[in-house]
């Protein structure tokens, strides 16, 4: 983490590092320790946290979905299937972090958006 350089010189990231009494941490380490710490209490989450359920998945109009870096390398690796001439199938391999953060992301989307609006406007006609 400490390194013995007096000089102050460009990341990779192209952030410049920071030099003090010469100690240089690189923008890059500060952000690993960062997330170690950050990380440290994180539990990981269970099977049924990650269980999906198609009838709910697609109830919006948009589908947003985050994948980490293995995930998309294995869907990447999967071909697209032709259903008809107007539809393809395609598959998707998501871990058990992905899947459980889709959960997450649909179930904040309805607690913290969809609600508020629908309480906002409840109020509104209320008036
Ligand atoms: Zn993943």
């Amino acid at each position: 983490m400490i390194r013995n350089n007096f000089s102050t010189r460009k990341t990779k990231s192209g952030v410049v590092s920071s030099t003090t009494k010469g100690e240089e941490v690189s923008w890059r380490e500060k952000r690993q320790k960062y997330l170690s710490d950050k990380s440290k209490d994180l539990v990981l989450p269970t099977a049924a946290e990650a269980n999906l359920e198609p009838r709910f998945i697609f109830d919006s109009d948009t589908f947003v979905i985050h994948l980490c870096f293995e995930c998309r390398q294995n869907s990447r690796k999967l071909e697209a299937i032709d259903i008809d001439d107007e539809h393809q199938k395609l598959e998707l391999v998501l871990c058990r972090i992905c899947r459980s953060n889709f959960n997450i992301q649909r179930r904040s989307k309805f607690f913290n958006h969809e609600l508020m609006i629908f309480k906002k406007s409840t109020e509104e006609d209320d008036k």
